[in-house]
């Protein structure tokens, strides 16, 4: 008994710990977002200079510091470098970063094991002595990755996926008071909700409410807080949105922030219909932060191109004209000096929006992300997008691989690793559960190997019934 105690006042001081920092953290993101409102402002060249400019510190300080990159870019001139030069650098993959952790991280002592032992240690979210964060993910290729978020990396991002909000909520006057909920993971090890939970004006109170809880549950915690803003995964605030019209939820948000997941066109519209507010959908990822998001005034998303540095390539890595059609997409973090991403897979495809947004903004424009809408498995109830099952399989420490196989009832999940598989089917069964499938039935079995496809080597994580 004294021991659970003891346990509790640790995790108690742990929490305590972590939110005095917290609040100086946020204190840094409410300075700088007064700069990065301002940018989106900005003409083509100053968001040209700016970003040249970063890229060149990025790339000086990766080849000085890390031993990966000082490899990848050597023979590149530093000193006159642009976006363009980009191209004659390899391609890294999620593969990279992960088996090459200790090569790619700048910052001395901090390795691998160090950030592992982070995670199995922590008791909540924390900061290293060096003030970075860790976070995992199962990512959009499913694989589990581990990743640090210096101090200043998180300012950024904070700013990346608030000032948009903030500047409109500063045009139509405020509103106080306001209160923004929170629908993101609401637990370690997930990055979404230290980065969402920010409020992005100063009459703004924030409530985190865990998205992954029954559903029933997060209906009530929302329809209690009564908020006048969320944010949160988009089939989440999709599925608010369709209680709204149907008369089982009685909120009136004035402004709705979707992530995590692709907004699929039934939430857009169902979103609309309950509320009729701006929506600013964000595209991101644990690795590069915040790539793009939505203005609320015109199509598509925003790239954050003052901090971001996209290229659509084709198979090879070469960069295609913006209408052309690309293979993939590469991002260089340009906020990231710790853990630097540079020319980096991120696995989606994005198509370019052309001409000007209604907004105003000169930064460049990106058609709502679509997703990969063939992993999702349609049941007879519901459809489950492949985001469910990354979130519970892709972050746990024990599996190295997974492959998902859609049954009539639920899924056979095919592990490579020593997961506990009750837990885990436990624990896949309840985020079934939580989607609309009633009576899931899950199965888990360890195998040595995954079968990889024959020419392309990719491994096919979801394979749905048809
Ligand atoms: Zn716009």
């Amino acid at each position: 008994m004294s021991e659970h105690i003891g346990g509790t006042d640790q995790a108690s001081t742990a929490k305590a710990d972590y939110e005095r920092l917290r609040t100086g953290h946020l204190s840094a993101v409410h300075a700088a977002l007064e700069d990065h409102t301002a940018r989106l402002d900005w003409t083509r060249e100053q968001i040209e200079h700016y970003r040249d400019q970063r890229l060149r510190a990025l790339l000086t300080y990766a080849q000085q510091r890390s031993p990966f990159h000082a490899a990848r870019t050597r023979g590149l001139d530093l000193s006159t470098a642009t976006t363009a030069d980009l191209a004659r650098l390899p391609v890294m993959t999620k593969q990279d970063a992960q088996e090459q952790w200790d090569a790619i991280v700048t910052v001395p002592g901090l390795d691998r094991d160090q950030a592992e032992r982070t995670l199995a240690e922590q008791t909540w979210f924390s900061y290293t002595p060096g003030g970075q964060q860790i976070f995992s993910s199962g990512g959009s290729t499913g694989v589990r990755g581990v990743y640090v978020w210096d101090w200043d990396l998180f300012v950024s991002l904070a700013c990346l996926a608030w000032r948009t909000q903030a500047r409109e909520e500063r045009r139509a006057g405020g509103q106080r008071p306001a209160l923004l909920a929170v629908l993101e993971a609401g637990e370690p090890p997930h990055a979404s909700t230290p980065l969402f939970d920010v409020p992005s004006t100063a009459g703004m109170d924030t409530v985190v409410i865990p998205a992954g809880e029954p559903f029933d549950d997060v209906l009530e915690a929302v329809a209690a807080a009564r908020p006048t803003h969320l944010v949160g995964y988009a089939t989440v605030i999709g599925r608010l949105a369709r209680a709204a019209s149907t008369g089982a939820l009685d909120i009136k948000p004035v402004r709705v922030s979707t992530n995590s997941e692709p907004l699929f066109d039934e939430d857009r519209k169902a979103i609309a219909e309950a509320w009729n507010v701006p929506v600013h959908n964000l595209w991101g990822s644990t690795e590069i932060g915040v790539q793009a998001v939505g203005c609320g005034h015109g199509e598509g998303l925003h790239v954050c191109e003052d901090e971001v540095v996209l290229e659509r390539v084709d198979e090879h890595g070469t960069p295609v004209a913006p209408d052309e059609p690309a293979a993939r997409t590469l991002a260089t973090g340009l906020a990231n000096h710790t853990f630097p991403f540079i020319r980096y897979d991120l696995g989606d495809e994005v198509t370019t929006l052309p001409g000007n947004c209604p907004c105003g903004s000169r930064f460049a424009r990106l058609a709502d992300i679509a997703g990969r809408r063939d992993d999702d498995f349609h049941y007879p109830a519901c459809t489950v997008p492949a985001s469910v099952f990354r979130h519970v399989l892709g972050t746990d420490p024990h599996i190295a691989e997974y492959q998902v196989h859609q049954t009539p009832a639920g899924a056979e999940i095919l592990a490579v690793g020593s997961p506990d598989a009750t837990a885990l089917t436990d624990s896949v069964e309840a985020a079934l559960r939580r989607h609309g499938l009633p009576d899931p039935r899950v199965s888990i079995r360890t195998v040595d190997h995954l079968a990889r496809h024959e020419a392309t080597g990719k491994l096919r994580r979801f394979i749905a019934l048809h």
